[in-house]
């Protein structure tokens, strides 16, 4: 498929993904959020959007993306790049609405996990990424295994999905809501799982302008 055709495709998706209202969220005027990579080669997989990302139309644009993008940095893509270069799904792509406990967002039910599936399912199959990036517990679950993120992150794991085969490096939620990044231990997986991350992407052209200049001038 060219990439010409891609970029066709996943805009005929994202047309029909954006007037999606199957299942019952907290607020049916909520509506979905779109990626805007149209040439992706690699997939950044999250959970769910939150309200700043509703009010702005943009995955990740609230505060666990402030988080995300600086590690993204660190792995060599600044976040123009990325959100032009990697398509941004998640499992559910409308707001789940405030948990219960009024401590973040309500994580979404296996039934709305479900309900959604078919639209990452979807992408999976246009884009056939090389490289999944995934992005907390839900986005680790649906590719990977249950073992403890310790387990996990730092590692990079070949996947096989409706789309193919990927490499897939899983990272920890960005959200404060998660404390296992702030222990020492898991501070060095993170740094391991980013500078497998920023190699992959390199390897894909995925860096940033910047990057890719200093690359030349020392080449
Ligand atoms: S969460 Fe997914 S399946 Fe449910 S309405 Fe939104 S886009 Fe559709």
């Amino acid at each position: 498929m060219s990439r010409a055709s891609l970029a066709e495709r996943l805009e005929a998706h994202c047309a029909q993904l954006a007037a999606c209202r199957r299942c019952a969220l907290e607020d049916p005027a909520v509506v979905p959020i779109l990626s805007e990579a149209r040439a992706p080669r690699a997939m950044l997989i999250g959970q769910a959007p939150g309200k700043v990302e509703i009010a702005s139309r943009r995955p990740f644009a609230g505060r666990a993306g402030k988080t995300l993008f600086r590690w993204l940095e660190r792995a060599g893509v600044d976040e123009g790049t990325f959100r032009e270069r990697v398509y941004i799904a998640a499992i559910t792509r409308c707001y789940p609405g405030p948990s219960p406990s009024g401590r973040g967002d309500r994580v979404p039910s296996p039934r709305e996990r479900e309900m959604c599936r078919r639209w990452l399912d979807a992408e999976l199959r246009l884009i056939r990424p090389a490289l999944l990036i995934l992005v907390g517990r839900l986005a680790i679950d649906a590719f990977l295994d249950t073992r403890p993120l310790s387990e996990l992150v730092g590692g990079a794991h070949q996947v096989e999905h409706v789309g193919g085969s990927s490499l897939a490096i899983p990272l920890p939620h960005p959200s404060g809501a998660s404390s296992w990044v702030n222990r020492p231990a898991n501070r060095a997986l993170l740094d391991r799982a980013l500078a497998r991350l920023g190699d992959e992407l390199a390897r894909l052209g995925v860096t940033s302008a910047a990057r890719r200049g200093h690359a030349r001038r020392s080449a």
